[in-house]
């Protein structure tokens, strides 16, 4: 098990609509909260495209990535690491999955990438090694479990006391079918601090680094409450 808290779903209120917590603020409260770093996922969907308007493609990222920008300064001067990832919700329905190890190139290289079906996405990025994609709360309402053979991997826990998402039921999932596993808070209020994360062996400072560590985190290496230590 490794030493270092990791925080990875979490939302920004300069991104999502959902999102209560400026960026800034969540990074102080976690570091407050014994964590040395965040990988935002704010809500990547049709929605959020709709609310900024007529927009190209790059202006979409440009304004997806504002809320990590925002975080990534204040992260600076706390000696937190401070990553980006999606929460991506693609127009076929109501699933949302976890996206890791991008490059800002990538993502800008496939426009409206939501429209796709996940199987499409998939064949996208399987020549991207270096993407990880995981379906988050796979048996919350309104989700259905995709199929196990073409993620990577389970949120097997989501923290977020809003929603039942059924958390041993994605737990007994990822064990029956070998998949990856993550724990997250799935931040989006003070009250949602720290109700999950992982704990890695050593500190990220790229995606990269990230993505290698993820895909060796066993049961042992995962934050299920709010106060869990990590070895
Ligand atoms: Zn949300
Ligand atoms: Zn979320």
């Amino acid at each position: 098990m490794g030493k270092y808290k990791y925080e990875i779903h979490a939302h920004t209120r300069e991104v999502s609509s959902c999102g209560h917590v400026p960026a800034a603020e969540a990074v102080r409260m976690y570091h407050d909260a014994g964590y040395r770093g965040i990988v935002f996922t704010d809500h990547f969907n049709q929605e959020y495209f709709d609310r900024l308007g007529e927009r190209s493609w790059d202006e979409i990222i440009d304004l997806y990535l504002e809320g990590y920008r925002a975080a990534a300064g204040a992260g600076r001067a706390l000696d937190m690491d401070i990553l980006w990832g999606l929460e991506l919700r693609f127009t076929e329905n109501g699933n949302d999955y976890l996206v890791y190890g991008m490059e800002e190139s990538f993502l800008r290289s496939i426009p409206f990438a939501n429209r796709l079906t996940i199987g499409e996405f998939m064949e996208l990025v399987a020549p991207e090694e270096g993407i990880l994609v995981f379906q988050a709360h796979p048996f919350r309402d309104g989700c259905s479990l995709a199929d196990p053979l073409v993620v990577h991997g389970l949120e097997v826990h989501n923290g977020n006391p809003r929603h039942d998402s059924r958390n041993e039921r994605a737990a007994e999932t990822a064990r029956r079918e070998g998949l990856l596993i993550l724990s997250g808070s799935d931040f989006h209020r003070p009250g949602d601090l720290a109700t999950g994360g992982i704990c890695l062996p050593r500190r990220v400072r790229t995606a990269g680094e990230f993505v290698e560590q993820v895909r060796r985190l066993d049961w042992d290496s995962l934050i299920l409450k709010e106060g869990s230590l990590c070895g």
